[in-house]
């Protein structure tokens, strides 16, 4: 590993200022160390954020939630407002990862994890155009069961591995971030960007951006909701696919419906179709078909990972059938 620099922040003001100074911010590590020990991440200085103690979870006035940036995703994914207001978002969080690595990552490193493309995690493979802009792509011909089906580009075909943030998506999240030019606020649908010609670039966070936390407005989805992950193994793999759902049914018709895949794209992937098929129907067999064919509509596969369109088709039913307990 490179050598680097590191101190602790002693103030929000004082991780920005060190990070405009070339610092790289570092919080549960768990992605970050990793990258570092492989090469393929080399700062010259890490400020670490954790005396920040951003780590409060709190009720907002308007009914929802606040979620410092530091809060792990154990303490998240097991404290009484998410588990009773946003059981979608404690679901997803619990299939991820392990117990160990989850009492060490954080809400807002979680959204910054970076792809687990084999090629871009090891720096042996030289063609990456994610770590190494103009050097191409070894996973479009080479290893690409576990890519991307929908929004990729000729330059990356990676996914994000995060589940949290397809929760996040269904629940439309709110990222609170600052850089010395002031504190603003990012949609999730506008956090994470889609490879285009630039795939090195993941989000749009701004040059020193410190993500502050992340706000989730009031939700109806608490009754009916449900996060399904398929992967290889039961534990501890990242989704092939995973479906995320929220609706909220009334007088036996479902008012209102959101549903984000994971595993399938470089951002949690809205199904704005899918969605809209269900309003104003009776959670049916019918009605979940025909919002799954929507929802793959459009998919793309590469030549090793065609199976993510029938795995996503029974998936988005599957995932529908569990948030209406429908049998
Ligand atoms: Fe790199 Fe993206 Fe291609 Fe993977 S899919 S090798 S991350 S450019």
């Amino acid at each position: 590993m490179k050598t680097f620099a590191f101190r602790h922040a002693t103030s929000v003001d004082d991780a920005i200022s060190a990070a405009a100074a070339g610092a790289k911010y570092l919080a549960g590590g768990t992605n970050l160390i990793d990258l570092m020990k492989g090469g393929v991440e080399q700062p010259s200085a890490l400020v670490d954020l954790r005396r920040l103690d951003l780590t409060a979870i709190t009720a907002t006035d308007s009914g929802g939630v606040f979620i410092e940036a530091g809060v792990t995703n154990s303490a998240l994914a097991n404290h009484r407002l998410i588990r009773t207001q946003y059981p979608l978002v404690s679901q997803a969080i619990l299939s991820g990862a392990t117990t160990q690595l989850r009492n060490m990552a954080t809400t807002g490193g979680n959204l910054l994890q970076r792809t687990r493309c084999p090629y871009f995690m090891q720096s042996v493979f030289t063609e990456c155009n994610k770590r190494n802009p103009g050097s191409g792509c070894a996973a479009r011909d080479g290893f690409h069961r576990e890519h991307a089906i929908f929004g990729a580009s000729n330059h990356c075909v990676a996914i994000h591995p995060s589940d949290m943030a397809v929760a996040l998506s269904v629940v439309d999240a709110v990222v609170h971030v600052q850089n010395s030019g002031g504190r603003r606020s990012i949609p999730i649908a506008e956090f994470f960007a889609l490879p285009g010609d630039t795939p090195e670039i993941d989000n749009t966070l701004q040059p020193h951006d410190l993500i502050l936390g992340i706000e989730l407005p009031p939700s109806s989805f608490s009754e009916h909701c449900w996060y399904l992950k398929v992967r290889d193994r039961h534990s501890y793999a990242f989704a092939l696919v995973s479906v995320a759902v929220g609706l909220h049914i009334e007088c036996g018709k479902i008012t209102a419906a959101a549903l984000a895949m994971g595993g399938v794209a470089a951002t949690p992937w809205r199904l704005h179709e899918a969605e809209a098929s269900l309003i104003g129907k009776e959670p049916t067999a019918a009605a979940f078909h025909t919002a799954a064919q929507l929802a793959m509509a459009g998919a793309q596969p590469l030549a090793q990972n065609a199976f993510k369109v029938d795995l996503g088709r029974h998936s988005v039913v599957k995932a529908l059938e569990q948030a209406t307990n429908f049998s």
